[in-house]
């Protein structure tokens, strides 16, 4: 399962990060995830609550951001949102488009006791 992969390697993150803190709880954390990741919210809050069991981590919130994918067309250098795959420049019909955002997959902000 794609999320569970990515619940451990957030979870990783999160345990490294209240270790150098000295943290006993994790309270909250705030997630940066972009659409291209195809995460499912819910099925990430249900595999990280799983995993986090018997850590620190276990009694965390997950505060999740969905990053809409965008991309810029390098040939006119416009920004645009990406709807359903179409990578094509809507100005000048492009296909070489670099994407600028929606790959995201970040931990932005812990809130520990
Ligand atoms: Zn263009």
């Amino acid at each position: 399962m794609h999320e569970m992969a990515i619940a451990q390697g957030i979870l990783d993150i999160v345990l490294a990060a209240a270790a150098e803190h000295d943290a006993a709880v994790v309270r909250r954390i705030k997630l940066r995830v972009g659409e291209m990741t195809e995460v499912e919210p819910d099925a990430l809050r249900f595999c990280f609550a799983a995993l986090a069991a018997d850590t620190p981590a276990a009694p965390a919130e997950l505060d999740i951001e969905v990053v809409p994918l965008a991309g810029r067309c390098q040939d006119c250098q416009c920004e645009f949102a990406v709807a359903r795959y179409r990578f094509f420049c809507p100005v000048c019909g492009s296909a070489d488009v670099e994407i600028i955002s929606g790959r995201e997959l970040q931990v932005e902000h812990l809130e520990v006791d």
